[in-house]
């Protein structure tokens, strides 16, 4: 009786342990089931958690900036930039300047007087902008620039904007910008240089330009007045001379300047259907991402304008 007791007793003790044993097994188990589960969890939750922090604007056009990072490094590489690009506090500030023509003008010229700018002055204005640390930007560097609210590390910047592709823009203003390893941006008349008008650049031009790192982006087929213009007449002035750049420099054109600075909501609507993501005006003043990507202000660049008053000018508050 006793012995049996003493068995069942044993049996008892036996099982109790069993029970613990099968009891700490689970809560080990359960634990590292809950361990495993939080960093799981960790991992899945970190990248939404960081673009939560991103500014909207930016985090909506992360999948656009991807790809334009991808042109940037397609197309010619500056030797002496490595950029680093700095997320800054305050909204970036960008100085687009507009130029037109680059030579010493003639007496009978006097109409367009505005619009031409002597190789000295250019000079000049490239000499005080490399000497006060501005970088030079393409495109898709000032586009980046104003949606992902960046600056080159240690660099003011500047982009250098010539409309009406004309000639002297490969006879006096490539030699400089060369010379001083400036990047910049021409706005081409496509209808003109179709025609191979003598004043214009040729298409043989403006790749061996493109190569070296300079940019061709659009000004229409013939010029219009955009704002007296139907929608209709917008559109394929937008749409044919896009397709011409695309094809000729095989390249997605990016931005318009809008001739003579004329526009209405209808050319902007147009303009972003067609795939534009920089519209050039001219009101004046920095632009910035408050003026709205396909309505950009630009700083006109008179004959007159010395290099202190250009860098006055573009100095951001
Ligand atoms: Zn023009």
């Amino acid at each position: 009786m006793t012995h049996h007791y003493d068995n069942r007793t044993i049996r008892t003790r036996i099982e109790k342990r069993r029970r613990r044993r099968k009891l700490l097994l689970l809560i080990a188990l359960s634990l590292l089931g809950i361990v495993l589960a939080l960093i799981w969890w960790m991992f899945t939750q970190q990248p939404s958690a960081v673009s939560q922090h991103k500014p909207a604007v930016s985090h909506q056009l992360s999948q656009s900036s991807s790809e334009i990072k991808q042109k940037v490094s397609k197309e010619p590489a500056n030797p002496d930039e490595s950029i680093t690009w700095v997320r800054q506090t305050e909204p970036v500030k960008l100085p687009i300047l507009m130029y037109h023509a680059i030579h010493v003008m003639d007496p009978t010229e006097a109409a367009n007087a505005n619009l031409i700018v002597s190789p000295d002055v250019f000079k000049s204005h490239l000499e005080a902008l490399k000497q006060a640390g501005y970088y030079s930007l393409s495109p898709a560097e000032a586009y980046k620039v104003l949606t992902e609210n960046v600056l080159p590390k240690g660099k003011k910047v500047i982009w250098l904007t010539f409309d009406d592709s004309l000639r002297d823009f490969y006879t006096h203003a490539f030699p400089l910008l060369q010379e001083y390893h400036m990047k910049a941006t021409n706005n081409v008349i496509t209808g003109f240089v179709e025609n191979e008008r003598e004043d214009m650049l040729t298409l043989p031009q403006m790749i061996e330009m493109k190569e070296k790192g300079l940019s061709f982006e659009d000004h229409t087929v013939n010029h219009p007045d955009l704002a007296l213009s139907s929608p209709d007449i917008q559109e394929k002035e937008l749409e044919n001379s896009k397709t011409y750049l695309d094809q000729q420099l095989q390249q997605t054109t990016s931005t318009v300047a809008y001739p003579s600075g004329r526009y209405t909501e209808t050319t902007i609507t147009i303009a972003e259907k067609l795939g534009y993501k920089l519209g050039l005006t001219t009101n004046p003043g920095l632009a910035s991402l408050d003026n709205g990507l396909l309505s950009l202000n630009r700083i006109r660049i008179m004959p007159t304008t010395t290099a202190e008053e250009l860098l006055r000018e573009i100095a951001v508050p």
